[in-house]
């Protein structure tokens, strides 16, 4: 029986038969995959912890007819102030649910993983804006799945964006880019959303930096960084 360690975080559980889970576990080495813990359901098993939502472990695998099954697991984080915080668990609840819908099973997702425990691990320890951390989270995920916006030039006259003194930018969902003010009075309003210079300076810093740096900026207001995180998530997701 060949043996499989990972790290990894349960992003899903249901439960099978009598006393068994299944699980869907985001792994640092074999990407999303589900595995069966047999009898975590009773209070004396040794997966009790292990195969709870959201906590994260060591696991030793082995695979047996095209299922992966629990071997062993020792539990690294259960992130505990996250649990008891309703709005905070709700919070984590859909991110897991946008992961679970834009991976695929056994797809490499070290970077994906790497991104959701450094965002769980801020709302547990931390009391930092939900709409900055949420919002990061939706940006950097899409950019790692390759979605980012193109570029931070004006995609109409490309005037470079990001130093220029201008109040305002626009965001195009449609064709996932930005324009100037001066552009925008040319063409169709429909498709663009307003969004402050602040906010998309904050946009390509997330969008540039290191995940575990991500959620270091802070804006005086988190109205416009809000409302880009759902437009441009919406609109990706209508297109996947
Ligand atoms: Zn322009």
């Amino acid at each position: 029986m060949k043996l499989t360690k990972v790290k990894g975080i349960v992003i899903r559980e249901v439960a099978y038969k009598d006393n068994d889970k299944i699980i869907t576990i985001l792994t640092d080495s074999l990407g999303k995959v589900s595995a069966i813990a047999k009898g975590a359901k009773k209070t004396n098993s040794q997966f009790l912890a292990s195969s709870q939502y959201l906590v994260y472990s060591e696991f030793v695998l082995y695979q047996n007819t095209g299922y992966y099954y629990l071997n062993s697991a020792s539990v690294i984080n259960t992130f505990y102030n996250l649990r008891i915080d309703f709005d905070k668990l709700q919070i984590v609840f859909d991110m897991t649910k946008m992961i679970n819908s834009v991976t695929d099973e056994n797809q490499d997702c070290e970077k994906i993983l790497k991104l959701f425990l450094n965002t769980i691990y801020v709302l547990d320890k931390y009391e930092k804006d939900i709409k900055l951390v949420t919002n990061s989270f939706k940006i950097k995920l899409f950019t790692l799945l390759g979605f980012a916006p193109r570029q931070d030039k004006c995609s109409k006259c490309l005037k470079p964006l990001l130093e220029d003194k201008d109040e305002y930018v626009y965001y195009d969902f449609i064709d996932n880019v930005f324009i100037c003010e001066e552009c925008m009075n040319t063409v169709d309003k429909k498709r663009r959303i307003r969004i402050s210079k602040a906010t998309y300076n904050a946009i390509f810093f997330v969008i540039r930096t290191d995940i575990k740096k991500i959620f270091s900026f802070e804006l005086k207001s988190y109205t416009d960084f809000e409302l880009f995180g759902q437009v441009f998530t919406d609109s990706i997701i209508s297109g996947l």
